[in-house]
């Protein structure tokens, strides 16, 4: 029997993947479930990883003329109510506030009071409230475009959650921008889409597909939903950003309306975008292996920890002064946009400290002792090696190799996801392999959910809900790339002009 390789995360992967993501997400320490059903408290390696995601983010999407406010926790009832789509897709999940004060009762403890004469809803997204202020914002078609974001937190009940990836609250951006025209709307909503791509793909090193949802699956009241699509290590999909097309339906709605240059009045067109902390859960899932997390350099909580050793107390003071020394140099050198983030842990807790910071994922681990200085070197350890990998650099050597090695990390672990994904990615056209495919009694690893299958659809909605049914398998989406050609149906086998990916998902 081949020997047993201890792991510093128990179940493995391939052992259990949803209880090693619970084991991972609590190794890292980034956070924590709440005495609040479905609601998380992030940690300050969890939340500094979402301040990383944000300034980046935030960046990406002020380059394209964007800017930033703030709208109310709290939308009235009617609101909601105005456009019929939308409050029927989102009534299911919403908290609603009915009372506006606490009284004793009789028991001596608290009971709700001052009933509102209105119901208030916490926004599960903010397009009628948000459309309620742009209503006031625009009457000439000089007033546009206008293009706003807002970074908030939003309440969806949710009934299955799951830390990061589904919770019942949760931090994200929405923007929302008005236009003149469909042609200039459709535009945008695409072009948030190349944002959130960009995002993914350069800063997470997450490879994503850019598609298009079907109509089952568009955000309630959208014309259309664009949506990037990424490949979990099970090979589920994660749905990990939409940019939603919302034609006048919420102009309408909320009465945002424009005077044109020929002086006549006209509702405007609109868009909505969104992205979460579910990024989060989807850089863990991506990228982590079973030592835990493993974060790209150009998000990372922090770039590096230097570890200081000095097992005699004679060492110490010499050891303490060239990690300070190095610590501040590296923190006074740029990384991209930002600083090199380091810390320094001085712990003594031996082999245990070092494995705390390879189950946080930090990028690289520098190891300094008396020996290293008396050589004016540095030992260092890198996430995406073998932990025992390591190399001795001389100390400025290292200062000069620092950049180069994360982005060495951060290319690395996208193209280990662009591998894998290219993997368990495969065209299927025959009924009875597709079905094998999501089956997963037929493997020997049942943790692996088949992939993305590229399969024909004939665009017929029972087709879709057919295969949902029998296989829990959606249309992730209908690629951007489109791959028009001629084909079956996967399902009813008629005729098909082009391929979509279907795959389970979360
Ligand atoms: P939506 O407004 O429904 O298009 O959602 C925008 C984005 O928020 C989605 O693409 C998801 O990435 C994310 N999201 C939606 N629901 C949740 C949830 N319950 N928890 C975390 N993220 C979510």
């Amino acid at each position: 029997m081949a020997k047993q390789v201890k792991t510093a995360v128990t179940p493995t992967r391939s052992e259990d993947y949803s209880e090693w993501y619970q084991q991972v997400v609590k190794a890292s320490d980034m956070a924590e479930h709440s005495p609040v059903r479905g609601c998380m408290v992030i940690k300050p390696w969890g939340y500094s990883l979402w301040e990383n995601i944000v300034k980046e983010l935030d960046d990406l999407f002020k380059a394209t003329g964007v800017k930033n406010a703030y709208f109310p926790l709290f939308i009235p009832l009617s609101f909601l109510e105005k456009e019929a789509e939308h409050v029927e897709g989102f009534a299911k999940e919403c908290a609603v506030v009915t009372h506006h004060r606490l009284e004793k009762n009789e028991q001596g403890g608290l009971s709700p009071a001052g009933k509102l004469t209105e119901p208030l809803v916490v926004r599960p997204t903010s397009e009628t409230i948000i459309g309620d202020s742009f209503a006031k914002w625009v009457s000439s078609y000089r007033d546009l475009p206008l293009l706003i974001n807002q970074w908030a937190n939003v309440v969806r009940w949710e009934m299955r959650t799951r830390i990061f990836l589904r919770t019942s609250e949760f931090l994200w951006q929405e923007g929302h921008t008005v236009h003149a025209t469909d042609k200039e709307a459709v535009e945008r909503t695409k072009l948030m889409l190349d944002v959130y791509a960009q995002l993914a793909e350069e800063y997470l090193a997450m490879p994503v597909i850019k598609g298009r949802k079907t109509k089952s699956e568009r955000f309630p009241g959208a014309e259309d939903t664009l949506c990037i699509e990424a490949m979990m290590q099970d090979c589920k999909a994660l749905q990990a950003g939409t940019s939603h097309f919302l034609g006048q339906n919420f102009a309408k709605a909320s009465g945002i309306k424009f005077q044109n240059a020929q002086e006549s009045e006209e509702f405007a067109w609109t868009t909505s975008w969104g992205a979460s902390t579910r990024l989060i859960g989807g850089i863990i899932m991506i990228h982590g292996d079973d030592d835990g997390i493993i974060l790209p350099p150009r998000v990372a909580s922090s770039h590096i920890v230097l570890l200081p050793i000095s097992p005699k107390e004679k060492d110490r003071t010499l050891v303490m002064e060239f990690t300070e020394n190095l610590a501040k140099e590296l923190r006074n050198t740029w990384y991209h946009n930002s600083r090199l983030r380091v810390e320094i842990d001085y712990r003594d807790t031996g082999g245990a400290r070092g494995w705390d910071w390879i189950k946080k994922g930090i990028p690289v681990r520098v190891e300094i002792g008396p020996r290293d200085i008396a050589d004016n070197s540095v030992f260092v350890g890198r996430r995406d090696k073998e932990h025992r990998d390591k190399k001795s650099y001389k100390r400025d050597e290292f200062i000069s190799a620092i950049k180069d090695i994360l982005d060495e990390i951060q290319q690395n672990l996208y193209n280990r996801a662009v591998s894998f994904r290219q993997a368990h990615m495969k065209s299927i056209d025959d009924k009875n392999a597709f079905y094998e495919y999501f089956t997963p009694e037929n493997r020997e690893t049942p943790e692996i959910h088949g992939g993305f299958a590229i399969s024909h659809w004939c665009g017929s909605e029972e087709c879709e809900a057919k295969i949902k049914e029998d296989l829990q398998v959606t249309i992730r989406c209908i690629p951007l790339d489109r791959i028009k050609e001629n084909g079956k149906c996967i399902c009813c086998g008629q005729s098909s002009q082009e391929r979509v990916i279907y795959s389970k998902s979360y």
